[in-house]
């Protein structure tokens, strides 16, 4: 079993803060440049040294509505590579996250399998495990 994003719409619709992603300073300051070009205004809030709250109110801005798609694909922030992963930083545990139709169409088979996430999710779980290089590497002021 793979995972394979049925293009939903629900993770880039932001109905809740505690679905509002976290982002690294550094994903700020791209995301902030991607927005000045498209006359956007983001709005941050800081959460600790490294990590931003990305607050969103409905769609996100840079969600491309008619084609289904994320028009910065290749600078979306970690958390939206890693999703429907969820990373908890301050635990540093891996889950999936619930509000992902994939997900809940696959609950029990995700039960079944649950040591295979990494197989199950092999594209979003580089991103985990990059994000948690990168942290590593701030940490340690590389
Ligand atoms: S950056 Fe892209 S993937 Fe992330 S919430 Fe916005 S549209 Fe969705
Ligand atoms: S909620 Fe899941 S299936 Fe729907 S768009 Fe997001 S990742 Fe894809």
């Amino acid at each position: 079993m793979r995972f394979r994003c049925l293009h939903c719409l629900h993770c880039c619709f932001f109905s809740t803060p505690v679905d509002y992603p976290i982002v690294l300073e550094g994903e700020v300051d791209t995301l902030k440049k991607l927005a000045l070009e498209r006359n956007i205004t983001l709005n941050f809030r800081r959460i600790t040294d490294q990590f931003y709250l990305w607050i969103i109110e409905g769609f996100c801005p840079f969600y491309d509505i008619a084609n289904r798609r994320c028009s910065i694909h290749e600078n979306k922030p970690f958390s939206c590579k890693m999703f429907p992963l969820l990373l908890n930083i301050r635990t540093g545990e891996v889950s999936v996250s619930f509000a992902c139709d994939w997900v809940i169409n696959h609950i029990s088979e995700l039960i079944n399998e649950r040591n295979n996430i990494a197989e199950i999710f092999p594209d979003e779980f580089k991103a985990v495990v990059n994000l948690f290089k990168k942290i590593k590497a701030l940490r340690s002021g590389e």
